[in-house]
């Protein structure tokens, strides 16, 4: 970078963070997508003029509120949510909701804000928020889970529509609350609408869509792959995590004959010398879906799968690594370990896995490093097909939905490769920034001061 762009973007990141004191995950992923295009920013005068990037970090808007509900025991509790509607200019505000106890406005910012290049990237016509709240739905009854969506829904109803705003599911929040929430919508605006995505196939749903994050991230990869002429057959990878996106993330490498070392969750990480086998991931996809157990239950079944409690998969030798568990799960040493022992792509199904120092190792090994923002946009792609079929009041076949997911993810990569590729080899973090950024800031120069 020029030594005009290092001053201009020192000068941007401290206003950044001096407005928006003590949010490191949101300065982290601001500065990613601002050393990206500062070059390009710097070199239009009419877009420095207009304040687009000033602009795109502050949020339209961000709704705070509180959700109180009752425990089965009849205890009262109180949690706090958000919703920040980060910008609409391509489309009505589009993001998930998640429910974990380290919720913040400052995570729900990095998302809202990672949400609306990523949304841009895809080509359909959508804004990006994100939301959610700091209560956590591990070992909580059903009903309890209901309470809770509903006394959320009671106010969130407000705020959202089919054209205004539209909810889809992330850490925490799977199809039981989707539908949790989505009953108690109908119930307050006594009508249907397509007000969120993620929905059961019986009421308005996408075929493909609980698949769609994970397939996409193997689709993506596969296209990364192409890119430096290998294929995904017979390739090592290492998945984190073992909620929706990894296990649809592991289906998906398994039906390209990779084999799938590793699985997580917040206890520990299983390990597989040989690759997980069709029926052990089917095991792992009860396990997390319908009995919500823990990974380290795989091993009792197999005990040719090994736990490690408390350790994340990066140390074992694989050629890909797929990060889809949650923000910064990749530090600078198990960076160190992944490239020791032979990564050679990055591909994220999680948003912002990788941390500033670990995404510049990668960068430093040349290591492909393919961003979240990229390479996990099949969920909202096919979150949008849902909004699509749900305003045309038709339903698309498995076959269909699975083809425009991989043309979209084949888009996605070839822009990537447009604006990021120099010197014959691509950087996916810049051609992902650039490209999102360039098509948002045209939008916003187009509707003048806004
Ligand atoms: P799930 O809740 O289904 O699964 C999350 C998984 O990650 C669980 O295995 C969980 O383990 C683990 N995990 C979560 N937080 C931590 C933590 N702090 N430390 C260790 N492990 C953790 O979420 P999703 O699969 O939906 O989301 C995973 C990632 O993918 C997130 O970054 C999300 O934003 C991103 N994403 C999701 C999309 C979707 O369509 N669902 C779309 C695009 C991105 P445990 O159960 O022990 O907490």
């Amino acid at each position: 970078m020029s030594e005009s762009g290092k001053k201009a973007l020192e000068e941007f990141m401290q206003g950044l963070r001096k407005r928006n004191p003590h949010q490191d995950e949101f300065h982290q992923a601001v500065e990613e997508v601002a050393t990206s295009v500062i070059g390009f920013y710097l070199d239009h005068d009419q877009w420095r003029k207009a304040q687009i990037l000033e602009r795109l970090t502050e949020a339209d808007r961000i709704i705070s509120f509180r959700v109180s509900w009752e425990t089965d025991d009849g205890d009262i509790r109180a949690a706090r949510a958000w919703r920040v509607q980060f910008s609409n200019a391509l489309g009505p505000y589009k993001g998930g909701l998640r429910f974990h106890p380290d919720v913040s406005e400052s995570v729900l910012k990095f998302l809202g804000f990672e949400q609306v290049f990523k949304n841009s990237l895809t080509g359909l016509p959508m804004g990006g928020a994100k939301g959610g709240a700091n209560f956590n739905p591990k070992g909580k009854s059903d009903r309890e889970v209901m309470r809770f969506c509903q006394s959320l829904m009671t106010e969130l109803h407000r705020h959202i529509g089919e054209n205004v705003d539209v909810p889809a599911g992330d850490i925490g929040v799977g199809s039981r609350e989707i539908s949790f929430m989505f009953g108690q919508y109908m119930r307050l605006e006594n009508r249907w609408a397509g007000v969120l995505t993620g929905k059961g196939s019986a009421f308005g749903g996408s075929a493909v869509r609980k698949e769609a994050t994970g397939y996409g991230c193997v689709y993506f990869c596969e296209q990364v792959l192409e890119e430096i002429g290998e294929g995904l057959e017979g390739k090592a990878i290492a998945i984190s995590g073992s909620g929706n996106v990894a296990l649809y993330s592991a289906e998906k490498a398994l039906q390209k004959k990779a084999k799938v070392l590793t699985m997580s969750d917040s206890d520990g990480f299983i390990f597989a010398k040989d690759g997980l086998t069709p029926e052990q991931l089917e095991f792992i996809k009860d396990l997390k879906e319908v009995r919500r157990g823990r990974i380290r239950e795989v091993s009792d079944k197999f005990p040719e799968v090994v736990f490690h409690k408390g350790e994340k998969p990066w140390r074992v030798d694989c050629e890909i690594a797929m990060p889809c568990a949650t923000q910064n799960e990749i530090d600078s040493d198990s960076a160190e370990a992944l490239i020791k022992n032979g990564v050679s792509v990055v591909c994220e199904g999680a948003n912002m896995p990788t941390n500033a120092k670990a995404a510049e190792l990668f960068r430093e090994a040349d290591v492909v490093h393919a961003p979240g923002k990229a390479s996990n946009a099949g969920g909202v792609a096919v979150s949008g097909l849902e909004m699509s079929q749900n305003s045309m009041r038709t339903s698309w076949s498995r076959e269909q939905v699975d083809g425009r997911l991989q043309e979209i993810m084949r888009h996605m990569h070839s822009r990537c490769v447009d604006y990021g590729k120099k010197d014959g080899k691509v950087n996916y973090i810049d051609g992902a920034n650039i490209a999102a950024f360039q098509k948002v800031g045209e939008a916003l120069l187009a509707y003048g001061v806004v």
